[in-house]
Order: C-alpha cells, then structure tokens, then sequence
C-alpha cells in the first residue's frame, strides 16, 4: 500500500489515482487507522479541487464522511453527507451514495432516534435490492434495523432483519460483521426469552469476537511491521540521499578548492614568470650598462676608469707585489696619416688581441686613451713583467697587418715599473713610474721594453 502511494505522483490517470488511494483508505480503516486513512481521503478530495460530482469528490468525502462517524464526529460528518451524495449521485456512484446515506441511517439507530432509523434505513434496504445486495453495509443497515425494532419491542422485524443481516454477514464471511450480527441475535433471542438459542449466538459471537481481535491484531501487528519498516526504509533513504548530498558537496567543493589552486598555481606561475623576464632582463639590461660603462667600445679591453679601478684593488694587497706596463704604439699616427684611421682603428683591436693572448686570467689590460695602453699583473716582478713585455712586443712586431688591407709594419715600445710587496708606492705613483720608462723607451728608439730604476739608470 504504502508503495502504491509512492507511485501516485508517477500515474497520471485520475481512475488509477482513485482506485489506489481507495484500497489505502480501505486497508486502513480495516486497521482501525482512522487518522490515516483520513489524511489519503483529504487527499483523495483534492485530486481534482474545485470539481464537483466527480467519482474522487464522491469516494473522497464518502471515506471522510465515514471516517468522521467511526471518530464519533458525528457532526462534522453528517454534514458532510449532502455533499458527499451529491457527487456520488452526479458521477452515477449509486453504491456509493446508498453507503453513505447508511451512515446517517445506522447513526440515528446509534443515536436512539429509532422511528427516524427505521424510516431511512427502510428506504435503504429498498433501495440497496435495486443497485446490489452484496455489499456489507446493506448487512449493516438491516443489523441497525434490527436493533432499533429491537428497542422498540418490535420482536418479530427484529428477529426477521437480525437474522437477515447475519446470514448476509455470513456469506460474505465478514468477520466484524459476522460478529456484530451475531451479538445482535443473541440480544433479540434472549429478549424473545428463547435462552438456548440465546447462548448459542452469544457463543458464536464471543468466538468471532476473539478471531475479530486476533485478526485486527494479526493485521496491526502487520501494518506496524511495514509501517516501521517502510519508515526505516525512508529514514535509511533520506540518510543517503543526505550522505549522497554531502558527498557530492564535498566533492564540488574539493573540486572548487582544486580549481582554484591550478588557478593560484597558474597565476603565481606566470606571476613568476613576468616577474623572472622581468629581473633576467633587468640583469641583462644591468650588466650590459655595467660593461659598456667598464669596456672600451672600440678594442674591448678595460676602459681608463676600470683599469684604474682593477689596478688599484691590485695595489690595495699589501703582501702582492704588482706590476704596471705601459705601451703605446710607434708612430701610430703616421699608419693613420698613410693607411686611414680605420686601418688605425683595427691596429688598435689587433694588437689588443694580441696582447690578450699573452695574459693569465688575474692580469688585466686597459686602453689608457688614443694608442696607450697598460697592463696590471699581480703577483709579479720586474723580471716577470719584463718578460711579458718583450713576449707581447715580439708578437706586435710579428702582426700580419695584411687583412687590414695594407702591409706595413707595426711597433710599440714598452715601460715598467713594480711596486713591491709591502713597498709604500701607490699606483698612481707606479703608473708615473712606469710612463717614465716607456719615455725612455721611445727616446732610444722605440720597440723596445725598459723597467723602471729607481737610480734612473735603465
Ligand atoms: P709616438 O711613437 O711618439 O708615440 O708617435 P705617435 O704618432 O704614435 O704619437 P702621437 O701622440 O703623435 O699620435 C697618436 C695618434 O693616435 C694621434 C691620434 O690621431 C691617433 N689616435 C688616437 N686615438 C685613435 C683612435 O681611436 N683611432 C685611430 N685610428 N687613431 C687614433
Ligand atoms: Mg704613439
Ligand atoms: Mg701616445
């Protein structure tokens, strides 16, 4: 049942709606589940809201009519009943209407209004031969008429609609009904003073009675059974759907939270790679300004201000002894004046070169201005240096000057001088020393290397 009501929002006909909520109220009311099957009739009626004379208002309000009476409201349910036989008059439910108006007849006897039971009731049993005698409220109409002629001393009708409704309630081997009747007969039997007979109905019923009780118990045993089993289900359902709803949660969240570290991952990465083009070329731009502003732009030695500053941390080491050579080229401007100032020009980058070759990787060379240059050799001597000087000269001499596009002969003449170690003399003392000794190189001819003495002899 529970499961038919849980299809019900899937069927779309109204009759297989009707047909599954009516079973439901049914079964219910069998099961003494008024509350129940109250809430199915509520919703029975509102299938089609607004309708009237439709077979869902009919059974709707004749189920709510008779859940109301067996609530003992009494009341609300009577004034239900017009309306409920109205609709099932209207949707040609003529079983339907009988039914209901046996409620009221069966309420009056009930009630003690026995002429007005009997009337109506009358009416009922008439009309129920002409629409179908199987029904057991036609039972249940003809044991209230027995009832009330009962009460009004009416042995004969009594005795006569009593066994009527019994035999009725027999065949149709309804047990509520068969024993409802069967209490009557005893009562009617006992009042007729027919004792035996009396006992033998009260028996019968006190053993319907017990088959009544264990068959609702029996059946509400059951329905408390799949009721709680169907809750559990739904309870177990709605645990997963929660759990389900967490999972898928935790999921978009994990899968936010991945999202938005590939997006923080990416970020940060092309913020590091902006920021790392960024310092590579700052780096680039710094060391070619550093260079350029360190190297001579034509022979690509040392300028005079980075010479000047190498030599000087050179002189800076007390313990090292360091020697300066200068040398400037013979007669240069005569190779300008003959051959052109570009052949003056890779002259210049030709001999530095040269000179390159000849130096360890501690020495340093730079261009002192126009064609004077001058080298710085820690950890050297007089003799050491000298020996370097001559190397050097011998190969300007040797210089093919030929790529120039010209063949001539080039020269320089060298002048030295070392400042000890742990001697007092400055560079700028040593340089002079050092320019004196080229002077004297020139004044003897030049092509030549002369070390400086301090007695001025050379
Ligand atoms: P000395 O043997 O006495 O040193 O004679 P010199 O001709 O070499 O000396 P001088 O000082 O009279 O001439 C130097 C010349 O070097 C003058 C100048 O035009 C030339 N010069 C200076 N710088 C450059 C340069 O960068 N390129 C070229 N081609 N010539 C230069
Ligand atoms: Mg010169
Ligand atoms: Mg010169």
């Amino acid at each position: 049942m529970n499961e038919s009501i849980l299809l019900l929002p899937s069927l779309d006909k109204i009759n297989a709606k009707l047909l599954v909520l009516n079973g439901a109220i049914s079964l219910l009311t069998t099961l003494r589940a008024y509350d129940e099957a109250l809430d199915l009739a509520e919703r029975l009626i509102a299938l089609d809201p607004g309708a009237t004379g439709t077979r869902t208002q009919c059974h709707g309000l004749a189920a709510k009519a008779e859940l109301n009476f067996k609530l003992g409201n009494s009341q609300l349910a009577e004034s239900l009943v017009p309306q409920a036989v109205l609709a099932c008059d209207a949707s040609k439910e003529h079983m339907a209407s009988l039914i209901v108006k046996s409620f009221v007849a069966i309420d009056l006897v009930d009630a003690g209004q026995y002429a007005k039971g009997i009337t109506t009731s009358l009416t009922l049993v008439q009309q129920f031969q002409t629409v179908g005698t199987g029904s057991n409220w036609l039972a249940a109409v003809e044991e209230a008429l027995a009832r009330a002629y009962l009460k009004t001393g009416n042995m004969e009708r009594a005795e006569h609609f009593g066994t009527l409704a019994y035999d009725r309630a027999q065949l149709a081997k309804d047990l509520e009904w068969q024993e409802k009747t069967s209490e009557t007969m005893a009562a009617i039997k006992q009042a007729q003073g027919q004792l035996a007979a009396a006992i033998a109905y009260y028996q019968t019923n006190l053993a319907f009675k017990k088959k009544v009780l264990n068959d609702q118990q029996q059946k509400n045993l059951a329905y408390q059974r799949v009721k709680f089993e169907t809750q559990d289900k739904a309870n177990q359902m709605a645990l997963l759907e929660q759990k389900n709803k967490t999972l898928s949660t935790e999921k978009a969240l994990q899968q936010n939270e991945y999202q938005n570290l590939i997006l923080l991952l990416t970020l940060g990465a092309v913020v590091l790679a902006i920021l790392g083009a960024w310092l590579f070329n700052t780096l680039r731009l710094k060391n070619m300004f550093r260079v350029s502003a360190q190297v001579d732009g034509l022979t690509q030695v040392s300028n005079r201000a980075h010479f000047t500053a190498c030599a000087q941390a050179a002189f800076n080491d007390a313990a090292s002894s360091v020697s300066l050579v200068l040398f400037d080229m013979d007669f240069f401007k005569k190779i300008n004046d003959t051959y052109g100032h570009p052949a003056g020009d890779w002259v210049l980058k030709t001999v530095c070169t040269t000179v390159k070759d000849q130096l360890q990787t501690a020495d340093c060379l730079g261009r002192l201005g126009g064609e004077e240059f001058a080298l710085c050799l820690p950890n050297s001597s007089d003799e050491k240096a000298a020996a370097l000087a001559e190397r050097c000269r011998a190969a300007i001499a040797a210089v093919d000057t030929h790529p120039s596009g010209f063949d001539f002969s080039i020269t320089a003449s060298f002048g030295i001088a070392t400042r000890k170690a742990h001697e007092a003399s400055s560079f700028e003392e040593t340089l002079v020393a050092a320019d004196k000794a080229l002077y004297f190189s020139k004044n003897e001819g030049r092509n030549r290397v002369t070390v400086y003495q301090h007695s001025g002899a050379y």
